[in-house]
């Protein structure tokens, strides 16, 4: 959809990154280091100095102790690390359930590890499902993929939902659980409940985060894993050989930024942008979806086109200027429910011009 958007010359509200410039701070703090010596390879692991800041970070905002030394490893972005968690423990013919609509990288990297992706639908409010989850774990499964805040739908999972998930995996104690939360700092309706925060299934849990999305530097790509570390060890043995460490530039800026910047700030500079994008659309013929998280607004098209939701964001982007991202590409069924994605991760100016095209519709 990018492609198609800078074809046409549409606004690009399609593929999630921000268009806004990063942080003065970010930028001076790179220009600082770029001069010194530290431009060789990282230990393995991840900078130290950033190990322990990830560790203060979770402490801070989920009151959990981890050790920096044994429970996290840099990735390449959240990408490398789900592909790295995926391939470390899912072996051939086993089962990992995705719930649909699901971030795009996690069934082929299931499928890269010769595993069996079982993707099941949630609700049609976008709430998890605890009848079909349950009939979907059995003995063959590995894996289950839990993101939140959640990215297509921006929904967050309350505590009642945790519970009912906890109560479920107890019978299956083989289960592990890849929590993906790279939008763990975008909460806006209520809190972001991490898996950090669920002692019943830390001890099983992998948790994905990124830097891309936490600091608007996408480009970057640099996330991280935490784990336990009987979990960790395994997944450095495939970290060492897919990627051995990650871009020290990056890592050293990350580290010394993470000493200045407001995750709060985050949240509410994208709280504004949301409620931004929804005011300036709700009198449009486009139907608001709710969105407690990400930075991501669905909206349903029902009351303007009959059309799928595939050939209706193409004529969004040759005919109305404006490119989003169809739905039924998060399925694995192609549900078309006449929604669309659309990333408010953008200057107001962009979102101003982009409503003014969708009020006309
Ligand atoms: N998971 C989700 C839900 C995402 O939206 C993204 C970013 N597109 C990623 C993982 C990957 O993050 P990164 O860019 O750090 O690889
Ligand atoms: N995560 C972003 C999205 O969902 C983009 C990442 C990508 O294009 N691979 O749009």
């Amino acid at each position: 959809m990018s492609q198609l958007a800078n074809q046409y010359g549409a606004i690009n509200l399609s593929q999630g990154f921000p268009n806004f410039p990063v942080d003065e701070q970010l930028l001076q703090i790179s220009e600082r280091l770029l001069r010194e010596n530290i431009h060789q390879y990282t230990p393995m692991a991840g900078l130290p100095s950033l190990l322990e800041k990830i560790a203060k970070l979770t402490l801070l905002h989920y009151q959990r102790k981890i050790n920096s030394i044994t429970e996290i490893v840099v990735t390449a972005g959240a990408t490398q690390g789900i592909y790295t968690a995926i391939n470390t423990f899912v072996n051939k013919g086993e089962e990992v359930i995705i719930l649909d609509p699901s971030y795009d990288s996690y069934e082929p990297s299931v499928l890269m590890a010769g595993g069996v992706p079982v993707r099941i639908s949630l609700n049609d409010d976008y709430s998890p499902d605890f009848n079909r989850i349950e009939a979907a774990l059995s003995t063959k499964t590995k894996m289950i993929i839990v993101n939140n805040p959640h990215n297509p739908t921006g929904r967050i999972w309350t505590d009642a939902e945790f519970e009912a998930f906890e109560l479920l995996l107890e019978k299956h104690p083989q289960v592990l659980i890849l929590g993906d939360e790279v939008y763990e700092y975008i909460s806006f309706s209520h809190p972001h409940i991490s898996f950090h925060t669920r002692p019943k299934l830390i001890d099983r849990t992998i948790i994905a985060s990124s830097f891309g999305k936490s600091l608007h530097v996408t480009g970057w790509k640099v996330g991280y894993l935490i784990a336990p570390e009987k979990l960790m060890t395994e997944i450095k043995n495939v970290h060492q050989f897919l990627v051995f460490s990650v871009n020290s530039l990056s890592q050293h800026v990350i580290s010394d930024y993470l000493d200045v910047v407001d995750f709060n700030a985050i949240s509410k500079m994208y709280l504004q942008k949301r409620d931004l994008f929804r005011q300036l659309i709700k009198d449009s013929r486009f139907e608001l979806l709710p969105c407690d998280g990400t930075y991501f607004q669905l909206m349903s098209y029902r009351n303007i086109s009959t059309h799928n939701d595939v050939d209706f964001s193409r004529e969004l982007v040759t005919k109305h200027g404006v490119a989003a991202i169809p739905l039924s590409v998060f399925y694995k069924d192609g549900t078309d429910n006449k929604v669309l994605r659309f990333c408010f991760a953008k200057t107001d100016k962009t979102l101003i011009a982009a409503a003014e095209k969708l009020n006309r519709i």
